[in-house]
């Protein structure tokens, strides 16, 4: 049996899991854990429900460095429900340091979110378009931005999200870790990940195991 004990996590990032009652990773987090806190990229498929969003929140809470005031870590999604979701597991995992997270996505008000963005975000979860949008309007700043996950990658260019997301990646900092999650890898999604990232580890759990 693995253990989270077994990465190079702080205590208080495996207080915050225990405490979720994960006692066991589950196979992407075994596989993707320990590569993200090397901070290679990574291009991962893995079925719905196999643990994604803690395979990259958990590296992603253990990096960031709590001092700086400007957002570390940007992820995108494609639905507002998702954005909420993985917002809420990076709030538990970053319990005990932390870790403030924001989830940004359209059809809600413009202003509150631009207020909460003067707040000090460690890491920022949104949809593509509201992301843009607060990146273009100047009130996201990216300077910062060291690690970029793109989530559900399938979702997301079903959704017709593939252009807002690469002008979204064309906006931060080129020096980062990128990393892809996907249930399915088609051609686009392989075409993305071999133009916006370097020598990604892949990283492929089968369906049938
Ligand atoms: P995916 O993104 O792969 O579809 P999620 O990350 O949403 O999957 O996780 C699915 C469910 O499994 C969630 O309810 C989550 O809390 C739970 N989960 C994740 N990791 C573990 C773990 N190591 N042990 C037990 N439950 C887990
Ligand atoms: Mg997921």
């Amino acid at each position: 049996m693995v253990h989270f004990k077994e990465f190079k996590l702080e205590e208080k990032i495996l207080r915050a899991i225990e405490q979720l009652g994960y006692t066991e990773p589950t196979e992407v987090q075994q596989k993707v854990i320990p590569v993200v806190l090397e901070k290679q990229d990574v291009l991962v498929k893995s079925k719905t429900g196999s643990g994604k969003t803690a395979s990259f929140a958990t590296p992603l809470c253990e990096l960031v460095d709590w001092e700086e005031n400007k957002p570390q870590a940007l992820v995108l999604t494609p639905t507002r429900e998702l954005a909420v979701q993985v917002q809420e597991d990076i709030t538990n995992i970053g319990r005990y340091k932390r870790i403030k997270g924001l989830a940004l996505y359209g059809k809600s008000p413009f202003a509150r979110q631009k207020l909460a963005l003067k707040q000090k975000t460690h890491i920022i979860v949104g949809t593509p378009g509201r992301v843009l949008d607060h990146i273009e309007k100047g009130t996201l700043d990216v300077s910062k931005i060291e690690y970029l996950v793109i989530d559900e990658a399938d979702e997301m260019l079903n959704m017709g999200f593939l252009e807002q997301v690469e002008s979204i990646i064309k906006l931060l900092p080129k020096t980062r870790t990128t990393m892809l999650f996907s249930a399915t890898l088609s051609e686009q999604i392989k075409k993305l990940s071999s133009k916006y990232m370097k020598q990604a580890v892949s990283i492929e759990i089968d369906a049938s195991e």
